[in-house]
């Protein structure tokens, strides 16, 4: 038997991270991603790996995002020296992903540390730093995918297309059990059904196991040729008006999709000849990536290629790398589009842009995005009629657009699609990585649709594998009801553990005790009072 512990990534959409365990003792990961969204959220990145990372050989990374590579450099800082494994795209794209990211942490530390001063309290420390970051891209082991690999004895994977963003991938492991070979398929995130520029997410039928995401578990995308009807109704509305046109958007794919169709427009001759502006730095550095990876292209895009066009460029686009040129293009009259992030408008250059802009009737702005709960973003779409931008109320007066068919995710159709096709070799099925009404949604169409067995394991849930069989550990007694129960009590144990250590800590007279402290005490207690209630 083998056992997989949902460290990240179960109950919740970020800070995917699976420990896989064969009987041999040997011990694989797959994602390290940053958990993401409130500080009791953001907590879980501090706190105990559930493993100790210098006993890891063997890391799979399914793609660039930052919910799944973010943890990266704190894992190395901890003492993980194996070999993460990842499509080539992948590997360069964590290059600019990792080195930003620990960048905002330092950031972040610095800016907690400068109010902490104020307060006469210590000093705050990134989760990783820069060095960090650049000390984990010297463990990348970038590999084809549809190839297998002999990772190391008794476990041998393989990478296939997610159709998710360039490089994303699906990952088929198998892990050799003392009663016969494990095949566990973990789907990473999976792109939705002709996403642009990627092909589309490969056809796997057979497995044991199978981990499947469920971000959009509960839900089905509008049509994408509607989205890009309406991103040029946005552009044409703001041109019109002699206005600028705001595009917050993510540096990592979604920018490349966006310019993508402002080629398409380009080409077709219906888009206004009017600036179009890529004003962040990581999405310039991730555009060049694309544009050098053309083999992982679609047929699409390679078409545009052999046509002998850019499918990311068109004559009036102009990178703005400097923050100099940033500035001026507010500073210049007319209309314009300007494309820059950060995606939901809480950091970055689309703060000075929106500043700028959003109070100007006549003006466009085009969240093309998931908007996170209590975000500016989040609340531009929500209709509010000022926002606080750099301690400013910034009046509402420009058209918001919301335009919901750029997502790179399946829709719960596409995963239907993509599940069907194991239904002859009948795996057991654990839907993860979404909110619980997507992953409860999802959970129930498969198991109705495809009399699969279906379970959506919680955070640090450990499961075991058997060929063909499932045992919850120490759960012999019943279905659901113990499932909750055990969760708890495992929650308690780990709770305990903890509490343990900080009373040896505290009570130590020559530990130093800081703010992290008295934060993850809260944490506790706030997980207790979860369970209470
Ligand atoms: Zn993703």
């Amino acid at each position: 038997m083998i056992r997989v512990t949902c460290l990240g990534g179960a109950g919740s959409v970020t800070g995917s991270n699976y420990l896989i365990e064969s009987p041999s003792g040997k011990k694989v990961l797959v994602d390290c991603g940053l958990f993401q969204g409130g500080r009791q959220m953001e907590t879980r990145n501090w706190a105990d790996w559930g493993f100790i990372p210098s006993e890891i050989n063997t890391l799979f990374l399914t793609h660039a995002h930052i919910d799944h590579s973010g943890r990266i450099p704190k894992l190395v800082k901890d003492g993980f020296r194996g070999k993460i494994i990842t499509s080539p795209p992948t590997a360069e794209l964590c290059e600019i992903m990792l080195l930003d990211s620990a960048h905002i942490q330092e950031m972040d530390a610095e800016w907690q540390t400068r109010k902490n001063r104020r307060q006469s309290k210590g000093e705050i420390l990134p989760l990783y730093t820069t060095a960090d970051a650049e000390e984990s891209l010297k463990l990348f082991f970038p590999v084809e995918r549809d190839r297998i690999i002999d990772v190391e004895p008794g476990v041998r994977a393989r990478l296939r297309n997610a159709g998710h963003i360039l490089g994303s991938s699906i990952l088929e492991l198998w892990v050799e059990a003392a009663d016969g070979e494990v095949k566990v398929v973990f789907s990473g995130d999976l792109g939705k059904h002709n996403q642009l520029i990627v092909k589309d997410p490969h056809e796997i039928f057979a497995a044991d196991y199978l981990f499947i995401e469920s971000t959009y578990g509960n839900r089905l995308h509008r049509s994408f040729e509607d989205s890009k009807k309406e991103l040029l109704d946005a552009i044409e509305y703001a041109v019109s008006n002699g206005e600028k046109v705001i595009i917050p958007a993510f540096a990592v794919e979604r920018t490349q999709e966006i310019l993508y169709v402002l080629g398409e427009f380009y080409r077709n001759g219906d888009l206004p000849e009017i600036p179009i502006y890529l004003d962040s730095p990581l999405a310039i550095k991730a555009t060049q990536i694309f544009r050098k990876n053309k083999k992982y292209y679609d047929q699409e895009a390679m078409a545009i290629v052999n046509q002998g066009f850019d499918p990311f460029d068109m004559p009036t686009l102009r990178f703005t790398p400097n923050t100099k040129e940033s500035i001026a293009i507010n500073e210049a009259a007319g209309s314009a589009v300007i494309i820059a992030g950060n995606g939901m408008c809480t950091a970055g250059r689309i703060k000075h842009h929106l500043k700028h802009n959003l109070w100007r009737p006549g003006a466009s702005i085009i969240m093309v995005g998931f908007q996170a709960m209590g975000t500016t973003g989040r609340k531009i779409v929500e209709g509010a009629k000022s926002v606080k931008i750099f301690r400013e109320n910034v009046a509402v007066k420009a058209r918001v657009y919301t335009i919901g068919g750029f997502s790179a995710h399946a829709d719960q159709k596409d995963l239907l699609d993509w599940v069907y096709n194991f239904r002859e070799s009948h795996p057991r099925v654990f839907v993860v990585h979404g909110e619980s009404d997507s992953s409860e949604a999802l959970a129930d169409k498969i198991q109705k649709e495809f009399n699969l067995e279906v379970n959506i394991p919680g955070w640090k849930e450990r499961l075991v594998l058997k060929p063909k069989e499932l045992l919850r550990e120490a759960a012999s007694i019943g279905e659901e009801p113990v499932n909750i129960l055990q969760i708890s009590l495992n929650m308690i144990v780990d709770l305990e553990k903890e509490l343990d250590r900080l009373k040896k800590r505290l009570k130590s007279k020559e530990e130093k005790v800081s703010e992290d402290d008295i934060d993850r005490l809260k944490y506790i207690q706030e997980e207790l009072q979860a369970i209470h209630s």
